[in-house]
């Protein structure tokens, strides 16, 4: 079986090793040469682009994705000519948008901040007269790793971006929501096969750095009840929305004790990069099964604790080469993943695991690894 991966990142290059492992054959549609995923089988092109999009599908059984970005009429066009595509244009189209994610997840009825599509200052103003004068303004589409999130106090601080809607062919809006005050993040994450089978992973708490993914702790300590409402939830969304794949549910948990939906993935996702050292079945490996439609494996962890830590391009100084070799010998036990990108400042370049009976040993293994990157 031969699977086609459109984008050339990590998330992709994660995939290639559970894939031989399989015994899969993988295929990389990369958007430039010595990408991440450069290690599989790898043709470089425009992802934007039918025909090359297509010249790359002929010979796969199922096109999938390291990212959301494929354009719906590049989606449209491959399902017309017979190729399956797991997760699907309709599904997809969900987490292409945030607006239509937010209006999606009204429509099932599940939990989420007060929100509004708001097309210029005047609407902005009304929304943040509404909710103390404050609130979260985020571009619909393009945004990651918090750039296209931006709290504002006044209307006018959002102008440059109603600037760059007006200027637009597509027009639009921009999405404001309740600047909500969360105790925590967490990250549910679950499995789908197209013909329906759907397994949940831990639900797991997050916390970001500048808007980018630091640390993930799994699962969330101290989740207690909530967990099986997490679980609940990213089954649902998953069934409602037809996704095939990996999906990943963002979620905020309150002082209250609800969790509210922020954003949906539908691949794998860097909450569940802990999957690797630290569950039965990786979220790559299960992404891979998932779009495949073969059997899901056991999403059920592998120890009592796991603790995922992000690695980012650093400071100037010592080369990635001594970095990671210090981070091996800091921490023996902790399993050091490197992307093979440049490093450069705040990017991922990569990430540690660690896994064990003691939260504390477990986050102290990890720190210990990722630090020798600082
Ligand atoms: P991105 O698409 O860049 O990941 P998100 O919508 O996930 O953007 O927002 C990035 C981060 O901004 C979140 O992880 C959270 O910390 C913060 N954030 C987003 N929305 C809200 C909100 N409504 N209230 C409070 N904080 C928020």
């Amino acid at each position: 079986m031969r699977v086609g991966v459109i984008g050339g990142g990590q998330l992709a290059r994660m995939m290639i090793a559970p894939a031989e492992e399989l015994g899969l054959e993988i295929r990389v549609l990369a958007e430039e040469p010595g990408m991440s995923a450069a290690l599989a089988a790898t043709a470089t092109g425009d992802y934007r682009d039918l025909d090359t999009v297509l010249a790359f599908a002929r010979d796969v059984d199922v096109i999938t994705f390291d990212h959301e970005h494929v354009p719906q009429d590049v989606l449209a066009g491959l399902v017309s000519a017979g190729i399956a595509v797991h997760p699907g244009p309709e599904a997809l189209a969900i987490a292409q948008d945030k607006l239509v994610m937010r209006e999606t997840m009204a429509r099932i009825g599940a939990p989420q901040p007060d929100w509004a599509a708001v097309r210029d200052a005047d609407e902005l103003a009304a929304f943040l007269e509404a909710h103390g004068g404050r609130a979260v303004v985020k571009t619909a589409r393009g945004g990651y790793d918090g750039k296209g999130v931006r709290v504002v106090n006044a209307a006018h601080e959002a102008d440059d971006w109603f600037t760059a809607l007006a200027e637009d062919a597509n027009g639009g809006a921009l999405l404001a929501e309740e600047m909500v005050d969360f105790t925590r993040e967490l990250a549910q994450q679950v499995a789908r096969r197209p013909s329906g089978q759907a397994l949940a992973y831990p639900v797991v708490q997050t916390v970001q750095r500048d808007g980018v993914c630091a640390e993930v702790t799994a699962p969330a300590p101290g989740i207690g009840g909530l967990a099986e409402e997490a679980a609940d939830l990213g089954l649902r969304i998953a069934e409602e929305l037809g996704v095939t794949g990996m999906l990943a549910v963002e979620l905020f948990e309150t002082a209250d004790g609800r969790i509210l939906v922020n954003e949906l993935a539908m691949r794998p996702h860097n909450s569940g990069h802990w999957t690797q050292d630290g569950a039965v079945t990786s979220q790559f490996e299960q992404h891979l099964r998932a779009v495949l439609d073969l059997p899901l494996g056991d999403p059920s962890p592998r120890a009592a604790h796991a603790v995922m830590i992000n690695i980012l391009g650093g400071p100037e100084g010592a080369t990635m080469a001594e970095r990671f070799a210090a981070a091996l010998a800091a921490a023996p036990d902790a399993k050091v993943h490197t992307y093979g990108k440049a490093p450069r400042p705040g990017r991922k370049v990569g990430h540690v695991n660690a896994a064990g009976p003691e939260l504390d040993a477990v986050l102290a293994s990890a720190r210990a690894a990722a630090a020798a990157f600082d």
